[in-house]
C-alpha cells in the first residue's frame, strides 16, 4: 500500500465577498514534497496558504490532512465553518506554519515561544517540551539565544526561531509565506540554509518565496499562482526551462 499523503487539496476555493481570490486549487503533497509556490503579488499565494491551515475558510473545496478530511458545516448566516474546532486546532498543529514577520511573541522568551504550544495544545509535559525545544534550537543554531526576548535578537534569528518553535509541533507540513522577505539581505541566507537542511531532512514543506535559487535548487515541484488559478506546475527544471505558459515567462524574465 502506499503511503497517505501529508496534504490533499481539492478544488479550493476563496471569496471575500464578491471578490473571488482562489478560483479551484487542487494539490497533493507527498512525504518529502517541498513545494515552492511562486506568483506576482495579490495572486493569492498567502489566501492558499491560510486556507490550508484554516486560518482562513475556503468556500468551497476540501482539506485532507495525513487521510483525515476537515469537516465544515454550514452556519446560520449560510457561512461555511469548520464543523469542530478542536479538529481544527489539532491540524493546525500538524500544518506549522513560518510567517513573513516571524510572528514570536514578544512578551516571551525564545524557549517560552518554542514551548507554548507543545504543552498547550499537544499536553507534552513542560520537563520535555523543554528537552525538544533544546534540540530544535540546536538544529537551527540558536541555542545559546534560547533566554532572549525576540527583540534582543537579529530578523534571522527570529526567524530561525519561529521555525525551531514550528519544528517543535512535529508537524506533517511546515508551511512558509515568504520568510526571508522582511529580513536584511544579508541575513537571507542564514535562513535559507536552515529551510534547506529541512528539506534534506525529507520534511514535507509548501515555501511561498521570492527566491527562485531556493525553488530551482530546493524543491522537487514548482507551482505558479496567477490570479488565484494554478497556471503552470511541475518539476523545476521543465519549469524554469521550459514554462508552457506566457505569462510564466513574463514572470520570469528580468523586470529591469
Ligand atoms: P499574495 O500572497 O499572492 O500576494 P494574497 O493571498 O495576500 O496574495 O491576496 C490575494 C488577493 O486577496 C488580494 O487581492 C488581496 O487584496 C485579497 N485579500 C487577501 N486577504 C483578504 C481579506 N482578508 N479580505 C479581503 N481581501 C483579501
Ligand atoms: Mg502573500
Amino acid at each position: 500500500m502506499s503511503e497517505v499523503a501529508p496534504l490533499i487539496v481539492k478544488d479550493v476555493h476563496k471569496s471575500f465577498g464578491s471578490h473571488e481570490v482562489l478560483k479551484g486549487i487542487s494539490l497533493e503533497a507527498k512525504k518529502g514534497d517541498v513545494i515552492s509556490l511562486i506568483g506576482s503579488s495579490g495572486s493569492g499565494k498567502s489566501t492558499f496558504l491560510r486556507c490550508i491551515n484554516l486560518l482562513e475558510i475556503p468556500t468551497s473545496g476540501d482539506i485532507q490532512v495525513h487521510g483525515e478530511n476537515i469537516a465544515f458545516k454550514t452556519d446560520k448566516r449560510g457561512e461555511r465553518m469548520p464543523a469542530n474546532m478542536r479538529q481544527v486546532e489539532l491540524m493546525r498543529a500538524r500544518l506549522s506554519m513560518v510567517f513573513q514577520g516571524f510572528n514570536l511573541w514578544s512578551h516571551m522568551t525564545v524557549m517560552e515561544n518554542i514551548i507554548e504550544a507543545p504543552i498547550h495544545v499537544l499536553g507534552v509535559s513542560k520537563a520535555e517540551a523543554i528537552e525538544r525545544a533544546e534540540e530544535h534550537l540546536n538544529r537551527v543554531g540558536l541555542y545559546d539565544r534560547k533566554d532572549y526576548y525576540p527583540a534582543h535578537m537579529s530578523g534571522g534569528q527570529q526567524q530561525r526561531a519561529a521555525i525551531a518553535r514550528a519544528l517543535a509541533m512535529n508537524p506533517e507540513v511546515m508551511l512558509f509565506d515568504e520568510p526571508t522577505s522582511a529580513l536584511d539581505p544579508e541575513l537571507v541566507g542564514e535562513v535559507l540554509k536552515v529551510m534547506r537542511g529541512l528539506a534534506e531532512e525529507g520534511r514535507t514543506m509548501i515555501v511561498v518565496t521570492h527566491e527562485m535559487s531556493f525553488a530551482k535548487d530546493v524543491s522537487n515541484q514548482v507551482v505558479y499562482l496567477h490570479e488565484g488559478v494554478i497556471e503552470e506546475q511541475g518539476n523545476p527544471k521543465s519549469v524554469f526551462e521550459n514554462p508552457s505558459s506566457e505569462r510564466m515567462k513574463q514572470f520570469l524574465s528580468p523586470k529591469y
